[in-house]
């Protein structure tokens, strides 16, 4: 499981989907949300848009690994989706945030935390009013979070800086390159090598 934070605007979902393209074996973890859909989403691609009554019926019939309430909306990573990639054997990557995040740590659940940092908050505005997706008002409120959210990138394993867009492709493809080699997950080749006459 790979969990990607970082400010809106950053670059994470540019980053996630690139990643797909390179490994076959990875998924990318679709959440549900009551966010509105902007032009360019895709239902059940970027994600499953549900009402507010059907988000809570989720809530309450504990569908969710984690949820979060974000500028209003309410995001949240199902556990189906989660189920379904481990009875697969596939890799996981979720765009979620901080608060997201921490509770999928405080579960202790086996994933590597990245997180992703502009250049500089003065490009991150100036991704986000390229991308056109927010009005004024929500690009000041994203700006205005994201220096909070920049804060909390201190107890994230790893961290990407987003300046040139193929240098920090290239460095979360080495992420989950080394995250696959990790002793734990090389035990079975060892057992291998060891019974090999
Ligand atoms: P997030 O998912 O973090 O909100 P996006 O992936 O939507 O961010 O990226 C925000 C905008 O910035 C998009 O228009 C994207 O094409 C652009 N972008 C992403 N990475 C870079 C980069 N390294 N250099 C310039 N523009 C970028
Ligand atoms: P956006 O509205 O720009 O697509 O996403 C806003 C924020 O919601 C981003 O920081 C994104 O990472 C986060 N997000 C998307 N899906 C989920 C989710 O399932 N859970 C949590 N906690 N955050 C999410």
């Amino acid at each position: 499981m790979f969990v990607v934070s970082g400010a809106s605007g950053t670059g994470k979902s540019t980053l996630c989907r690139a990643m797909l393209k390179v490994f076959p074996n990875l998924r990318f973890s679709i959440s549900h949300t009551t966010r509105p859909q902007r032009p360019g989403d895709r239902e059940g691609i970027d994600y499953f848009f549900v009402s507010s009554q059907e988000f809570q019926a989720m809530i309450d019939r504990q569908e969710f690994v984690e949820w979060a309430e974000i500028y209003g909306h309410r995001y949240g990573t199902s556990k189906a989706m989660w189920e379904t990639a481990r009875a697969k054997g596939q890799d996981l990557i979720l765009d979620i945030d901080v608060q997201g995040a921490r509770q999928l740590r405080a579960q202790n659940i086996a994933a590597a935390f990245v997180f992703i940092l502009p250049p500089s908050l003065a490009e991150l505005k100036r991704r986000l009013m390229n991308r056109k997706t927010e009005g004024k008002e929500a690009l000041g409120e994203r700006i205005m979070k994201a220096r909070a959210e920049i804060a909390d990138s201190r107890w994230y394993d790893y961290l990407i800086i987003n300046d040139d867009l193929q240098a920090a492709k290239d460095r979360l493809k080495a992420i989950i390159l080394a995250e696959h080699c990790r002793r734990e997950r090389q035990a079975e080749a060892v057992d291998k090598l060891l019974v090999e006459k």
